[in-house]
């Protein structure tokens, strides 16, 4: 089986995009609308947003099931306040769980959580153990910077995230630090501040002994780690410096890669430099990358291809890769998929 651990629902129906602009008029006056039983998609029109997009690519490109989260960018903490986030987060959680529903074989929902700037991450419990206990969600996206761009929260070691991570633990789910749009001019979305992002909550929890708290908590970041496998022999310097453990030992057993790594001289680096155990296969199609790479004439997030030509790595490493480290890492997708006879 091959899971690809990170796929957003990027092509929704429209009429999500028309609720969710009516919402963002309507800021200033939410009783003008527009009201959760305004947003109408029948489960045809589901069906045909996925089939012919996401499904069809994960056929042709040879994955079998994706864990599927609302769209990372539209996710948009900083608009609003929580009620509008929490308001938002239940409409697309409830349609990646429909999802689900419509094609149990090849999807498995993870949570957007309903995270606002300065709000505190007990307000997010209620929906993230919906999503578990009713959706049968496996994972959430934690958004380590929910105002957009300028960093207003404390780093990811801070208490202020511990109330979340005891659910967490609790529920065995691994969190996908993800941001979402930058409201910052300075940072590209998905070309800068996603990957600062990814590389920011690596060196926060290195400086920080977060895992000590937390034994068993679980971060996967995406976009193949950002910086941090270019740079591991900077980050292990550090670690030395600030007399932290072997990085092995500190943050191994707690933080994993994606391979959302869009040419093969990227793969290569990354199975090289980062322990095979600690790689999960992921695409994240259709979503930052969607052009044909020039130089190969393949699509740029067709990842698998660069798995399969990467001659490091052997039969059992890339079983590793496509399910063995995802089903170690998401507990709960485990147990679904052995309920099933896998
Ligand atoms: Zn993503």
């Amino acid at each position: 089986m091959i899971i690809d651990c990170h796929g957003h629902y990027t092509t929704a129906p429209k009429a999500l995009d028309d609720w969710r602009s009516k919402q963002v008029a309507n800021l200033l006056t939410p009783e003008l609308g527009p009201r959760v039983s305004e947003l109408r998609i029948s489960d045809d029109e589901l069906r045909e947003s996925i089939v012919n997009n996401q499904l069809a690519l994960m056929k042709k490109r040879g994955s079998d099931l994706t864990i599927f989260s609302p769209r990372a960018s539209f996710m948009a903490h900083h608009i609003g306040s929580f009620n509008t986030s929490a308001t938002w987060a239940a409409l697309c959680n409830e349609l990646c769980y429909r999802v689900a529903q419509l094609f149990p074989d090849h999807f498995v929902g993870a949570a957007m959580l309903p995270q606002s700037p300065g709000v505190d991450l007990k307000t997010c419990i209620p929906e993230l153990e919906k999503c578990v206990r009713d959706y049968g969600f496996v994972g959430i996206n934690l958004n380590p910077d929910p105002s957009g761009g300028h960093w207003r929260e404390p780093p990811l070691s801070d208490r202020h995230w511990y109330p979340l991570y005891e659910k967490m633990v609790e529920h065995q789910i691994p969190a996908m630090i993800h941001v979402s749009t930058s409201c910052n001019d300075c940072f590209h979305t998905t070309g800068a501040h996603y990957l600062n992002a990814d590389t920011t909550a690596f060196m926060q929890c290195l400086t920080s002994d977060l895992f000590k708290d937390f034994p068993t908590l679980k971060f996967l970041i995406p976009h193949g780690g950002g910086a941090v496998p270019y740079h591991w022999g900077r980050f292990r310097g550090l670690a030395q410096e600030l007399n932290k453990p072997l990085l092995s030992e500190h943050l191994l057993n707690n933080i994993y890669f994606d391979t959302c790594v869009y040419h093969q001289p990227g793969i290569d680096l990354l199975t090289k430099v980062i322990p095979v155990d600690n790689i999960l296969f992921a695409s994240e199609m259709i979503g930052a990358v969607r052009g044909i790479d020039p130089e190969t004439g393949f699509y740029f997030d067709d990842t698998k291809r660069y798995i399969e030509n990467s001659s490091a790595l052997s039969a059992q490493d890339k079983h590793k890769i496509y399910e063995a480290n995802a089903r170690k890492v998401f507990p709960r997708l485990d147990q679904q998929l052995k309920i099933r006879g896998f």
